[in-house]
């Protein structure tokens, strides 16, 4: 499988999904630039996140807070202080680790701790012995300054994740939409983290997107609260066409819960990378009411409810569940990516790629190709195409030969072609190809719309 990476990627860049960054100055090592189609796909996934957590909820509302909060936000948080690695670096090939990662997979091998510490082991990417530095605390979040002067009064963090922005904006949120405990609030952005290694392509950058959404329930009710959103977002990646076979629950070992987090399940999906076989996908945590309470202690704001009900006042219990954008459309696209046989136009079986990709987040919903450049097929094509726009994103195309074009659009996951071609002038119809079953029918030109509606959920 870690071909079907090395194929994705090169697809990607190929067809305009995701390019590696800075390209033209050398490159910077894992960040990665999102092209005409993968802006369209992304936008796709967030869409239906949006959709199905917030829209379609009554109990959730969005928002969409700054990127750069007050720097006490990240003292009361916990993530100046927890939100540090052990890190050491071989001096021989200067590939950096975690020391804790190097310990514990010494440990798992051997069945001992090493008694040198990391002086015992040998360095898992060139093989050098004794060469790791010191073990250093390294701090993920990336610092920025505000202001006009670069000293510590103008310190700040780029957020590492979107929830906090949810947690300081409890009270301002819960009384401007009237909403009762138990409510969520939603949010998709933008978040920093100075991974130390990044890589596998777009599953670990330094700058990515979160959906993220913060379930605020009375204390007591928060266990079966969790599960319903473990389920529930289980249940949208297998709706969007995720095989069940290739996601996993993951329970977080007590002992090695988050600073914040009571019990927290990953939804793994089997990446197949060398070296990371499952990886997580999204994180769902019982993040307790510790968030409101430390936000309550540092800043004196009173972040209590009152159910007026019961006449109980307390601080909500928060469910979180936490998903990357960028994670999860390398799920999608793994997911999708298809190579089978099919018959070429001379009947010979020639090798198909596809993207198996749901309609609802394929980038291109629908590509209008007159057989051939022609003066009087591409302009009736290109007037369809036009008129299509109007719905969705469509592509018109009257470029080369029309198998290649097909291959173009299999390649991009676009679940509809159709094809204008010398019938049409005389019966006013199109040929519409399906992607995954080739079948292709006939539809009258006026009808194409109402064919495309029937088969495109929103
Ligand atoms: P990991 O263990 O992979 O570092 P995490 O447990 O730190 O992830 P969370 O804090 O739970 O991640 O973040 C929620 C989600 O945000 C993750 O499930 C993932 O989809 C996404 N995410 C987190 N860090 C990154 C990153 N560096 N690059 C891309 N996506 C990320």
């Amino acid at each position: 499988k870690s071909e079907t990476v090395d194929a994705l990627v090169n697809l990607a860049k190929r067809r305009g999904l995701v390019y590696p960054s800075s390209e033209i100055y050398g490159g910077l090592r894992s960040a990665w630039d999102y092209g005409p189609l993968g802006v369209e796909l992304k936008s796709n996934i967030k869409r239906q996140w949006w959709r199905a957590m917030v829209q379609q909820r009554e109990d959730v509302v969005g928002l969409d807070s700054s990127v750069i909060l007050a720097r006490q936000v990240w003292e009361a948080s916990g993530h100046v202080e927890a939100f540090v690695d052990p890190l050491t670096e071989c001096m021989s090939c200067h590939k950096r680790f975690r020391s804790d990662h190097l310990l514990e997979a010494f440990q798992e091998r051997h069945g001992r701790v090493p008694v040198e510490g990391l002086a015992e082991i040998p360095c898992p990417n060139c093989g050098a012995k004794r060469s790791f530095t010191e073990s250093r605390m390294f701090n993920a979040l990336l610092r920025t300054y505000i202001g006009p002067v670069q000293d510590e009064s103008g310190l700040t963090y780029l957020r590492p994740e979107t929830a906090q922005g949810i947690f300081i904006n409890f009270l301002n949120v819960q009384q401007s939409s009237r909403k009762k405990v138990p409510f969520g609030i939603g949010q998709v952005g933008k978040s920093f983290r100075n991974e130390i290694t990044p890589g596998n392509f777009i599953f670990r950058t330094r700058e990515f997107e979160q959906m993220e959404m913060e379930f605020f329930c009375v204390p007591g009710t928060d266990e079966d609260w969790h599960q319903h959103w473990i389920d529930t977002r289980l249940e949208w990646y297998l709706d969007l066409g995720i095989n069940r076979d290739h996601l996993r629950l993951y329970e977080h070992p007590q002992d090695k819960l988050a600073h914040y987090a009571k019990r927290t399940v990953d939804i793994e999906y089997r990446y197949n990378f060398t070296g990371l076989e499952w990886g997580e996908l999204e994180g769902i945590a019982n993040r307790t009411d510790y968030d409101l309470k430390t936000h309550a202690e540092h800043s004196g704001a009173d972040l209590s409810f009152f159910d007026q009900e019961s006449g109980n006042r307390y601080i909500p219990y928060v469910v979180e569940p936490a998903a990357g954008v960028d994670r999860a459309m390398l799920t999608f696209l793994l997911d999708a990516y298809t190579v089978d046989e099919a018959p070429n136009n001379k009947g010979k079986l020639e090798k198909r790629t596809y993207l198996r990709l749901d309609p609802r987040l394929a980038p291109v919903k629908a590509a209008v190709l007159p057989l051939s450049r022609n003066s009087e097929l591409s302009p009736r094509a290109r007037e369809l195409a036009q008129r299509l726009r109007a719905r969705w994103n469509v592509e018109f195309d009257d470029a080369g030969a029309i198998g290649r074009r097909y291959r173009r659009q299999d390649e991009i996951g676009t679940p509809f072609c159709i094809t204008v071609d010398f019938d049409t002038l005389e019966d006013e119809s199109v040929t519409v190809r399906e992607r995954d079953s080739m079948s292709q029918v006939r539809v009258s030109l006026d009808k194409v719309e109402t064919y495309l509606i029937e088969r495109l959920p929103g």
